[in-house]
């Protein structure tokens, strides 16, 4: 069994600390955060997620699902709210069982933190930065709050996120990794909407709630104690922007003319806008994940992607089930098994954050639309008529495990079809027209 020291016990360190636990591997698991348990949220980031079929099949395989969809809030479509504020639900699929999950951040992470606690061989370290590592050797430096720490292992695996030091270290020192990261012109800010005096929702508990404005969007996902955290997607610069929203009065009207219908349910509304942070919306993409048997980057900190598939965290927990496969399978060949989960994850990291950039669009722009409605309405219907065979995208996505690659083909293959025979109807309706008119004519 080999000795691995894994950085970044966020969301992938804490569950891949688990399988590898699990497989009786020594886990150091050493994150620079205080102990989430001792109410420490990873800050600046979304409070709750989604999580859906690929990240629950992650947890039920490590035995946890249960336990951390205990307060999960099932959202089974999305609720359209317009500019006049009238509402329109779209379900997420035919199969009214199917739907995504509302999550706390903090609560998710600490279930998988603890369940990597319950193998003796899994120990954690909070409070420990790591600042760098020596690819060849491998070693991670750390620094505490008074001294630094020198953390040896046969492979060093970086799960600390998008700003990755592991990957920076990597970038370093491998001749000709490649790198890059692209950002949003969008930035977000998350805002609140607190629960009814009687505890209650305010808004369908069960969806997802959009307001969807054509180049920016809100979007609110429910919480267990009643309240909804809203996150706003807005442009940095511009006319209308974060960067020209600046005093009370400001925000005040931007929100009434946009989200009419929201301010009343946001008592906090200035202050958090005020209070909270504007986040950045990230891509990075970079090759290769791994350095021979030594170093290996799994989650966002080998692809992270912009949050509008809500598939981050479910590709980081993918990628913990296939990096420990790719373990199983080469036993006594490290370096084969990192190389294998790399080719295994790699065009489906791409193909995901082109999806993600895409969903954007679709989710500020053409929610709103009847032509979106009418879209789909006609996949559940063809997914009804040819069940097994016609699958929407999102439904491929959110609700399989087929590959994303796989599925983003899939996809272009039926809309394909789907729109040349709605050409070829349309071709046949004009040709009976002109016959019919003939006919009538003389
Ligand atoms: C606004 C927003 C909404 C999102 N919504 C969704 C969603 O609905 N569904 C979904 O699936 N995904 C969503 N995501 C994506 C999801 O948050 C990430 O994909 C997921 O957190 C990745 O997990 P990770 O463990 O790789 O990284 P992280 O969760 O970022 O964890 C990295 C950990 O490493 C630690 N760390 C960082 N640097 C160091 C260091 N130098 N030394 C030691 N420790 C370090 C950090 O403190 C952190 O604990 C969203 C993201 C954002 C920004």
């Amino acid at each position: 069994m080999a000795k691995f020291a894994l950085i970044g016990s966020g969301l992938a360190g804490g569950l891949l600390a688990a399988y590898l636990g699990r497989r009786g591997h020594e886990v150091d698991l050493y994150e620079r955060r205080a102990d989430p348990r001792e109410g420490n949220i990873v800050g600046g980031r979304s409070i709750n997620l989604a999580i859906s079929t690929r990240g629950i099949h992650a947890l039920e395989q490590i035995g946890i699902a249960k336990e951390a969809l205990r307060h999960a809030i099932p959202m089974r479509g999305r609720m359209i709210h317009d500019r006049s504020g009238a509402l329109h639900f779209t379900p997420y699929d035919v199969d009214p069982q199917k739907c995504i999950n509302s999550i706390g951040r903090a609560a998710l992470n600490t279930t998988v933190i603890q369940a990597a606690q319950r193998y003796p061989n899994v120990r954690v370290y909070f409070d420990h930065r790591c600042t760098g590592v020596d690819l060849d050797t491998p070693v991670a430096h750390l620094e505490t709050a008074n001294r630094t720490v020198t953390a040896t292992a046969d492979a060093v695996v970086g799960v600390d996120g998008a700003f990755s030091a592991v990957r920076k270290s990597m970038q370093g020192e491998i001749a000709n990794f490649q790198y890059d990261e692209s950002y949003l012109a969008h930035g977000y800010k998350e805002l609140m909407i607190p629960p009814a005096p009687d505890g209650s929702w305010r808004m369908e508990k069960n969806a997802l709630h959009i307001w969807p404005r054509k180049s920016f969007m809100m979007i609110a996902l429910p919480n267990p104690d009643g309240s909804f955290t809203c996150t706003l997607f807005w442009e940095f610069e511009g006319p209308r922007s974060f960067a020209t929203t600046k005093t009370d009065d400001d925000v005040r009207r931007f929100f009434e003319e946009e989200f009419p219908d929201a301010v009343p349910l946001m008592p906090t509304l200035l202050e958090d806008f005020r209070d909270n942070p504007t986040g950045s919306l990230v891509t990075i993409r970079c090759a290769p994940w791994f350095y021979r048997d030594k170093v290996c980057l799994v989650g966002d900190a080998a692809h992270a992607v912009v949050p509008f598939y809500g598939q981050g965290m479910n590709a980081a927990f993918e990628d913990c089930i296939v990096l420990d496969e790719c373990l199983q399978d080469s036993p006594q060949d490290r370096e084969r098994a990192f190389a294998e989960y790399f080719h295994r994850r790699k065009e489906n990291a791409d193909a995901l954050a082109d999806l993600a950039i895409g969903n954007f669009i679709e989710m500020r722009d053409k929610t709103a639309s009847r032509a979106f409605r009418a879209k789909k309405k006609l996949d559940h219907l063809l997914e009804g008529l040819l069940p097994g065979v016609y699958l929407p995208l999102y439904t491929m996505v959110t609700f399989t495990r087929m590959p994303y690659a796989t599925a983003a083909k899939r996809a272009r293959f039926q809309n394909g079809i789907v729109y040349s025979s709605l050409v070829g109807v349309g071709i046949l309706v004009f040709l009976l027209l002109i016959g019919l008119f003939r006919v009538i004519a003389g």
